[in-house]
């Protein structure tokens, strides 16, 4: 754990904070894309193995990808996302992203099919794997630690925030501890974690920020996902949100509270994102999430303004 950092450190590709570009540049030597996968996964917490209904903001619709391949056999969905990540953005290599509901759903010879098949493909750099922590078998760590023994592997768990009550009410089903042991579970066997959180949960403050940059530093994630609130139609918050009885931050206030939670994370951990992404037409609010650009652009000014970045106050919300 770092503690206050006196001077800001020199991030790869510049910057306030340390960026996944250049950081998977500087890894790999060349520009990579992720491509997401469909592996035709379920969710344990829709089908009543852990729960029903789903965790309040999740949309089944909004965990297809949202470019590129949607279906068919992962061959062909790799091969199109190839063509896409070469086009677009002219990267030749990529990483491989199975997202779709919770990707260590089924049995393990399954799950080893898929994910053997996309870790071989020659321009496949690395693997990625969405899932819940309190669902991963020990067979899957065992297959998982096996494949990052070829390539690297992540994994990536939806922890939202590290206070219990508000995954309670984000009708989560796990705890706080499923995450923590399913960090560390995952570092024993050679996988790298990245940790999805939503920042500006209704009935969240700073103190509940503060202790969910705490849990990060602490059990030493590799990188982290930050998202803000989106309400998708037919989700449960939606219904919610339709009856006025949740309020949905500003830019400016999501902006803010963005800037305050970097300057809290060890610096050494890479930031994949700083919004959340949802299909335009299932978005009901805010109007601000669609500008995925002027959140960074406000974002990375908020930091200049107040000469901060990444590390800056990691050691103060220690023991939070
Ligand atoms: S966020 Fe994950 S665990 Fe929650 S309902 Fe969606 S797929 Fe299931």
């Amino acid at each position: 754990m770092a503690d206050d950092t006196a001077s800001m450190p020199r991030f790869p590709g510049g910057g306030r904070f340390r960026r996944l570009g250049p950081a998977l540049a500087k890894r790999f030597g060349e520009r990579v894309r992720k491509v997401t996968l469909r592996g035709g996964f379920g969710c344990p917490n829709r089908d009543g193995r852990v729960g029903t209904g789903g965790c309040i903001f999740c949309s089944e619709l909004a965990l297809l990808p949202i470019s590129g391949p949607i279906d068919g056999p992962i061959e062909r969905q790799m091969e199109a996302g190839l063509d896409l990540a070469r086009r677009r953005v002219g990267a030749e290599k990529i990483i491989a992203y199975f997202q779709d509901n919770t990707a260590t759903d089924g049995p393990v010879d399954e799950l080893s099919d898929l994910y053997r098949t996309a870790i071989s493909h020659p321009r496949v750099v690395a693997l990625s794997v969405g899932t819940r922590p309190d669902w991963i078998a020990d067979e899957v760590y065992h297959l998982l630690a096996k494949l990052a023994e070829i390539k690297p592997v992540y994994l990536e768990l939806g922890l939202q925030s590290a206070d219990d009550d508000t995954l309670r009410a984000l009708n989560r089903n796990h705890t706080v501890a499923d995450f923590e042991r399913a960090v560390e579970q995952a570092h024993q066997h050679g996988l790298e974690v990245i940790a999805h959180i939503i920042l500006d949960l209704p009935g969240e403050e700073k103190n509940h920020r503060l202790k969910t940059a705490a849990c990060l530093n602490r059990n030493r994630v590799e990188g982290v996902k930050i998202h803000n609130l989106h309400v998708l139609d037919g989700t449960p918050l939606a219904k919610t949100y339709r009856e006025g009885m949740i309020e949905i931050s500003s830019l400016d206030g999501y902006v803010q509270m963005t800037a305050d939670f970097i300057c809290r994370l060890d610096p050494g951990m890479i930031i994949h994102r700083l919004t959340g992404e949802g299909p335009a037409s299932l978005m009901l609010a805010p109007e601000w999430g669609r500008d995925k650009r002027r959140i960074r652009s406000e974002i990375e000014k908020a930091l200049e303004a107040g000469d901060s970045w990444q590390g800056k106050r990691a050691g103060s919300n220690r023991g939070v």
